[in-house]
């Protein structure tokens, strides 16, 4: 018995926001980051959903399918970025 295992070394606390709430469009708000009056910028990234969907094409239709769900915005997450210090203000999922 050496003892109780050893708690892992603290991460930094990370200061819960309250999630903006974003849609698919761009949203005028405050940059939690900077401050700054903003309009969002947008960036479509593939999400699980995007695999899943892009793995069932494959699997039971065909395979050039495959790109359909990249190329589909509905199919990934609308991340908004604020344009002036590149900070992460919310995700979209549709
Ligand atoms: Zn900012």
């Amino acid at each position: 018995m050496s003892g109780y295992p050893y708690p892992p070394p603290g991460q930094p606390s990370v200061v819960i926001q309250t999630p903006l709430v974003v849609g698919p469009d761009p949203v005028r708000c405050i940059c939690p980051s900077c401050g700054a009056h903003i309009l969002t910028k947008m960036k479509y990234e593939p999400n699980t959903r995007t695999h899943v969907v892009a793995l069932i094409l494959c699997l039971f239709i065909c395979w050039p399918c495959v790109c359909l769900p990249y190329c589909m915005d509905s199919c990934q997450n609308a991340n908004h970025y604020c344009p002036n210090c590149d900070a992460f203000i919310g995700t979209y999922q549709s």
